[in-house]
């Protein structure tokens, strides 16, 4: 199994380059993000506790998230891998993925960390808030919160990660394409 996990700031370009990814490498898509918008969108108990959170750039509980990619996980064990989006966020996540699939023998391959500095990430996100409509890409603070919370709680990651030689970090700036070629380069040597 090839297990990605997809890493960087928001704004960094995680989700544009995983749907590329999981059709280059016929992989799962595994965005938290994307799963607790859904539970809001399904207007489902869980999707409106977290919706507070998500609007003003807080992390949602560990547990939460946690469990979601629980199921999906057991749900596609014949899967040839995953890309993970947005997930890990803290230690205690990265330590129960690692649990999670050392209960099916697997392992994350690698880490890949997209660099991103913070002026472009706003710029980006702001863009992005144009037409996604998100409540938490429309302005300034919640974003600076949202970099804030990446910065104390999830940047640390890189050192788990480091710690069992997985991490590589790349540039995050160019064109989507320039992007993509640079995580090809990186999975292809795996
Ligand atoms: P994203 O689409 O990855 O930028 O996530 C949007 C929001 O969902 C984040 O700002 C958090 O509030 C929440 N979220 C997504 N993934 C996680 C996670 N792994 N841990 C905690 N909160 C998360």
């Amino acid at each position: 199994m090839l297990n990605i996990v997809l890493f960087g700031p928001p704004g960094a370009g995680k989700g544009t380059q995983s749907e590329m990814l999981i059709k280059e490498f016929n992989l799962v898509h595994l965005s938290t993000g994307d799963l607790l918008r859904n539970e809001i969108s399904e207007k489902t108990s869980l999707g409106l506790k977290a919706k507070e959170l998500m609007d003003s750039g807080m992390l949602v509980p560990d547990n939460v998230v946690i469990g979601m990619i629980e199921s999906r996980l057991k749900n596609n064990i014949k899967s040839k891998g995953f890309i993970f989006d947005g997930f890990p966020r803290t230690s205690e996540q990265a330590i129960a993925l690692d649990q999670l699939l050392d209960g099916n023998k697997q392992s994350i391959s690698s880490m890949i960390s997209l660099k991103v500095d913070d002026n472009e990430l706003i710029r980006r996100l702001l863009e992005r808030g144009k037409d996604s409509g998100r409540a938490d890409d429309q302005s300034s603070e919640i974003i600076a919160n949202r970099i804030k919370e990446y910065n104390n709680k999830t940047a640390p990651l890189k050192l788990y990660y480091s710690k069992q030689d997985k991490l590589k970090e790349i540039s995050g700036l160019g064109t989507i394409s320039e992007i993509n070629d640079r995580i090809n380069q990186v999975i292809n040597k795996l």
